[in-house]
Parts: C-alpha cells; sequence; structure tokens
C-alpha cells in the first residue's frame, strides 16, 4: 500500500467515526438507519441467493466462451487474472456476496445510508402502480430510466470532477463479464440520488424496479465482453456489446460516444452515437492511475483526483471538459495501425 493511499484511508476512518458520532449525538435516526444497513447485511446473507447468482454468471461465462473462444473469454481472465481482471475478481466477489453495501457505507463515509430499498421513507411516498399491466409498467420505466441513465452517464464524462470517479470503470484494461460491477461506489450514490430516486418520486414502483434491476444484471455482463454482436439491425436500437466496448476505448475518436446504457435511441437523438468503422481490440483510459494502485487505493485515487478537479473548476469555472481537453492530458502515445483492420495499439 503506497503512504498516499494509507494517509487516505486513515482519512476515510476518520471520517466514518466523525459521521456516526455526528449523528450519535445529532441526528439519532441517521445512526439507526447506518446500523440497520450494517446489519441487515449479515442477517440477510442467503447462501443459496449467492449460489443462483454464481450460476448465472456461470451460464453467461460460459455461453461467452463458445462464441470468444479460450483466448479471450472472460473465465480465463478470471482464473488467470491480470491487474485490471483481480480488480474485477475481488469487486465482483462482493457484489455477488451482497456485501457490496458495506463498502459502499464506508467509501462514501456513512453519509447516504439510503439504499432502494428505504427510498420510499425517504421520499414519503407509497410504492403503489397506476396500472395493473406489469408488462406495460416494465417497458415505461426501461425506457424513462434509460433516458435519465443516459444524461446520467453522458454528464459523468462531461464535468472535470465527475468523470475521475467515473474513471474507476473504464480503468478495466480487460473486459471481463464482472467489470460491469466495478462501479466506483460514490457513483453508485450519485445514481442513487440522481436516477432512482428521480423515477420513484414520479411513481416507478417495487416490481418493474426489480425485472428491470435483473435484466439489466444480465445484460450489463455482456456488454463487457469481447463477444463480436453487434445484434444485426436489433443492435440499431439495443446497446450491442460492440457498441459499448467503443465506448470503452482509449481510441480518441471514440472517446464521448455510446452512452446509451441499454438503448441506442437516445445517442442517435442528442448526435453521440459512433458511427464510424473502426473497432477497438483494447479497452482501458490513456490515463490509468487506478489498475497500478491495488484495490483500496484504486477506489481511494478517484476522490483525491475529483476534489482537485472540483478545485480547479471552482478556479477556472470551467466546469465542462471537452474531448480536446482531455486529449491534453494523454499520457501514454496512442497510434492507430491504419491497415486492414483497423486495429489499435498501445506504445508503452
Ligand atoms: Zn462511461
Ligand atoms: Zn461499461
Amino acid at each position: 500500500m503506497s503512504d498516499s493511499t494509507f494517509k487516505s484511508l486513515m482519512g476515510f476512518i476518520t471520517a466514518n467515526v466523525a459521521v456516526l458520532l455526528l449523528g450519535f449525538f445529532f441526528f439519532p435516526t441517521h445512526t439507526t438507519a447506518v446500523g440497520q444497513c450494517y446489519s441487515t447485511v449479515f442477517a440477510n446473507f442467503d447462501p443459496i441467493y449467492v449460489l443462483q447468482r454464481i450460476a448465472l454468471l456461470g451460464v453467461c461465462l460460459l455461453i461467452e466462451w463458445r462464441f470468444v473462444g479460450w483466448k479471450d473469454c472472460s473465465f480465463r481472465k478470471l482464473i488467470l487474472p491480470s491487474r485490471s481482471a483481480m480488480h474485477d475478481l475481488v469487486i465482483g466477489a462482493i457484489n455477488l456476496c451482497g456485501f457490496a453495501i458495506v463498502l459502499f457505507l464506508f467509501f462514501t463515509a456513512n453519509v447516504i445510508p439510503v439504499l432502494p430499498a428505504s427510498t420510499r421513507e425517504l421520499v414519503g411516498i407509497e410504492w403503489t402502480s397506476h396500472t395493473d399491466n406489469l408488462l406495460f409498467q416494465i417497458v415505461f420505466w426501461f425506457v424513462l430510466r434509460d433516458f435519465v441513465l443516459y444524461w446520467f452517464h453522458r454528464l459523468l464524462h462531461e464535468f472535470a470532477f465527475a468523470w475521475e470517479i467515473h474513471k474507476y470503470h473504464h480503468s478495466a484494461t480487460v473486459f471481463t463479464m464482472l467489470t460491469a460491477s466495478r462501479v466506483h461506489f460514490l457513483e453508485r450514490a450519485l445514481s442513487h440520488v440522481f436516477v432512482t430516486l428521480p423515477l420513484v418520486m414520479l411513481g416507478m414502483s417495487g416490481e418493474p424496479f426489480l425485472a428491470i434491476t435483473i435484466l439489466n444484471d444480465a445484460l450489463s455482463r455482456f456488454r463487457h465482453s469481447m463477444v463480436n454482436w453487434g445484434f444485426g439491425w436489433f443492435g440499431w436500437l439495443v446497446v450491442s456489446p460492440i457498441t459499448h466496448r467503443i465506448h470503452h476505448s482509449y481510441l480518441p475518436e471514440h472517446w464521448d460516444v455510446n452512452y446509451g446504457d441499454s438503448l441506442t435511441i437516445w445517442d442517435r437523438l442528442f448526435g453521440t452515437f459512433y458511427e464510424g468503422e473502426t473497432l477497438n481490440t483494447e479497452v482501458g483510459v490513456t490515463d490509468n492511475l487506478i489498475d497500478n494502485e491495488g484495490f483500496i487505493g484504486g477506489l481511494l485515487i478517484p476522490y483525491a483526483l475529483s476534489i482537485r478537479r472540483f478545485g480547479d473548476s471552482l478556479r477556472t469555472n470551467e466546469w465542462w471538459q471537452t474531448p480536446r481537453r482531455r486529449q491534453n492530458e494523454v499520457r501514454t502515445e496512442i497510434i492507430r495501425d491504419t491497415h486492414e483492420d483497423s486495429v489499435a495499439r498501445r506504445v508503452a
């Protein structure tokens, strides 16, 4: 563990204790909510549910192996893990076992003990449906949620300080199906506040929420795979693994495109759909500090970078980062192979 990681970790432990103490003396309900969150994780640990999720992941891994072959499949990358795959493996395992909430609370300094289950208390409304037609509800909320997610994701890229947090997801230098789980805890908290909460306030009920979550879980596994599926004409509507791989590309021509979560219509409507022919064979970001820092450092570094960027933006009053500005920060020289298959390679 590097010196700065150790200092940041100590800072985080102090912040956690401070928030809990403050809550204990001034906001007892907050302390109770945090305590309930921690205890529910352990009290509700269900080995059967964990095994079901692992089995589902196993099926996805086997399908992927069948289509991409041994060399590119996530299964091989996870049993012989590189630094990046090791990171996915740790965070994926924590997510699969349901312990992510413990880290979620710790890495947001216990400030946000709200999770979808507690949302209704927070906004004080009942999760009642306006129609009995569940299929209609699922489609309606799926499309609306996708629209909100498009803008949330796009702003994570465009706000300089938010990008430092979202970059955690983009720091994966190989795709494994567990890369889908590699989302910074602060981003999870923000998505809860800016995506889930507004939808619940608008009336999204529990059943469609659950159905959409499961559907999205399976889709996002394949979006983070090297499988060469463009989905044919269906890909005109739905985000395919190729569409999302381009979003993770470090080639400048692929930056700031394909923000769509499940549907491509928003990218087409708002002019961010990549229409070019180039397909990247690698993924990652050019200024990748995260993979080199281990698991804890990888989670802490984005805070430091984000705070620094926030300070810069305050000073200069420049909040948006343009592709060109990010291009100036490229630390790795990139060349594009213009030969027949237009593949990309990185020069160290
Ligand atoms: Zn992104
Ligand atoms: Zn992704």
